[in-house]
């Protein structure tokens, strides 16, 4: 089998579609003709509003200039996530994307900490600094020598339409139409797509960035589904933007556990977005919408919207002359904020095919489906422990879910952790061992035995090293300038 990409069409303007066509608008530039078909009678998705810290090289790699994207997407900058009520009602704990010292040997950070135990200084928090740029609400952009990385939250469909026009002006063309019709090919693969108005696109690669409707690989060429309910049980989410209320921005999305699922607050600029994520196993859908209502910072700008999702993806990403980015491909629960990085992940895997000047053959496939099959897996297995270390106990859901049967890979990784403080990494993990470790942390999740080499430090020492670096860190936080602040200047 060979495939050629000289016509490719990508079914689909969503965020992933217009991710797809800016991405290889810019990378094949003269090799192959990008097509997009959007139906604006269909609508996208919209939601996606908390990113991950990998689109700023997906940004750059297609040229984006922040401040112009910035301001064309309402965005503002995240440094990670606050969880509230996670494990027991009333705490709090933050992941970000910064790190915690070393993680191993006699200066470890964490194991010192715990060494110390109640004579430590401060929260562990405190040890990192984009925690405590977080927990103030400061921000700087950090430059590459930074210990710490930052995302953006952004109104998803201003994003898609500005990787509209970037995608175009590259020479990306667009077709607006409806899709009434997938034609196949003898060998199985897609041949063309009819449009409601008679017209016909034939391509050699067709890219499914159709949603949650799978059009090609799941209604076309009945890809079987892999189901991930038993571990993510969220089906439903309940969407509303309000009015943004206060003058300061918080840099980072907060994430509040409720009765049957969990609801996001992510700052933009010009609004607040609020939604509930909840399975219907536990909570119905008028109550859950109810919960969100009192959620909500300020007065609501729309109706709430509902959106209804299994969590899990397709069997393979990649059939015949089909591949699927996006939510055609699958959905993991948004809790950390990563469908667009695997968006990301599936253009790159993609372009690193597309580009190596080799035909691309069933080998090549395999490869690409075997990569996107792990990422997903890693990525359920780090959502799933965010709810399986839980103290809840307050409702079924909670009970459920600390009760589970976990994915094996996840529960290795836990017993790795709970006997020998080591935090295992399999490949394509989409969260290093440092994210890990902030879950463990904020969840009171520590190891049972002390490793013995941590003793090879003196205890005065350590003390001395944490209260150091907690200090070192306040100061150099304490310099910083308010997020809006710094927003409102590099906006200019
Ligand atoms: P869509 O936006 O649904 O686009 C599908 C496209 O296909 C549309 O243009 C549509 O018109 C077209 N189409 C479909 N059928 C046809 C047809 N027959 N003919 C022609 N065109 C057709 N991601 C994050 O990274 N961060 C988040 O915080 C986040 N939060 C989320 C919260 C919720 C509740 C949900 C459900 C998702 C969230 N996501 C988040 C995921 C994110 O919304 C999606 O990954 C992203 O929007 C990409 O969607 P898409 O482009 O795959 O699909």
């Amino acid at each position: 089998m060979s495939i050629s990409f000289d016509r490719i069409v990508i079914v689909g303007g969503g965020t992933a579609g217009w991710m797809a066509a800016a991405a290889l608008a810019t990378g094949l530039r003269g090799r192959s003709t990008v097509e997009v078909v959007e139906s604006e009678e269909i609508g996208i998705v919209g939601v996606g509003e908390a990113t991950f810290p990998s689109i700023r090289n997906y940004n750059r790699m297609v040229g984006i200039d922040e401040a112009e994207f910035l301001r064309a997407t309402n965005g503002t900058y995240k440094l990670g996530i606050q969880f509230c009520d996670w494990r027991v009602k009333g705490e709090h704990y933050f992941h970000t994307f910064g790190d915690f010292g070393q993680l191993g040997g006699p200066y470890a950070l964490w194991g010192q900490y715990r060494r110390l135990a109640g004579a430590a200084p401060g929260a562990f928090g405190e040890q990192c600094l984009p925690t405590v740029m977080a927990m103030q609400g400061r921000f700087v952009a950090a430059d590459d020598k930074a210990p710490y990385n930052y995302a953006y939250h952004f109104d998803a469909s201003l994003y898609a339409g500005f990787l509209r026009d970037l995608a175009l002006k590259r020479g990306a063309r667009r077709t607006e139409g409806r899709i009434v019709e997938v034609n196949r090919r003898p060998d199985g693969g897609v041949r063309s797509v009819k449009l409601a108005d008679g017209r016909e696109l034939a391509a050699d690669l067709f890219i499914d960035c159709s949603g949650f409707g799978s059009l090609l690989l799941g209604k076309t060429l009945d890809e079987p589904f892999v189901d991930f309910s038993r571990w993510l049980p969220v089906d439903r989410a309940w969407a509303c933007p309000c009015e943004r209320t206060a003058s300061e921005l918080t840099p980072y999305t907060r994430s509040t556990a409720l009765e049957g699922g969990w609801a996001w607050r992510i700052p933009l600029r010009n609004r607040t977005g609020h939604g509930h994520v909840f399975s219907t196993r536990y909570i119905d859908e008028e109550r859950a919408r109810e919960q969100l209502m009192q959620q909500l910072d300020g007065a609501p700008l729309a109706e709430p919207r509902l959106l209804r999702f299994t969590t899990g993806h397709r069997a393979r990403f990649w059939v015949h002359n089909v591949v699927a980015i996006g939510l055609s491909s699958g959905f993991l629960e948004p809790l950390e904020s990563t469908s667009i990085f695997l968006i990301q992940s599936g253009i790159s895997r993609l372009m690193t095919l597309l580009t190596a000047g080799q035909p691309l053959d069933e080998q090549s496939v395999t490869h690409f489906n075997t990569g996107a099959v792990s990422q997903f897996a890693r990525i359920r297995d780090f959502i799933v422990l965010h709810y399986c270390l839980t103290a809840r106990r307050d409702s079924a859901l909670w009970r459920d879910m600390a009760a589970m049967e976990l994915p094996e890979t996840l529960a290795f990784k836990i017993e790795a952790w709970r006997r020998f403080g080591v935090l295992h990494m399999y490949d394509e993990e989409g969260f290093d061992a440092t994210s890990w470790l902030a879950i463990h942390a904020g969840m009171g999740h520590w190891p049972e035995r002390a490793d013995p080499v941590l003793q090879e430090l003196p205890l005065d020492e350590a003390l001395q090293a944490l209260t150091g670096r907690r200090d070192a860190v306040a100061a150099a936080v304490a310099r910083l300038p308010a997020h809006h602040t710094y927003l409102d200047q590099v906006l200019g």
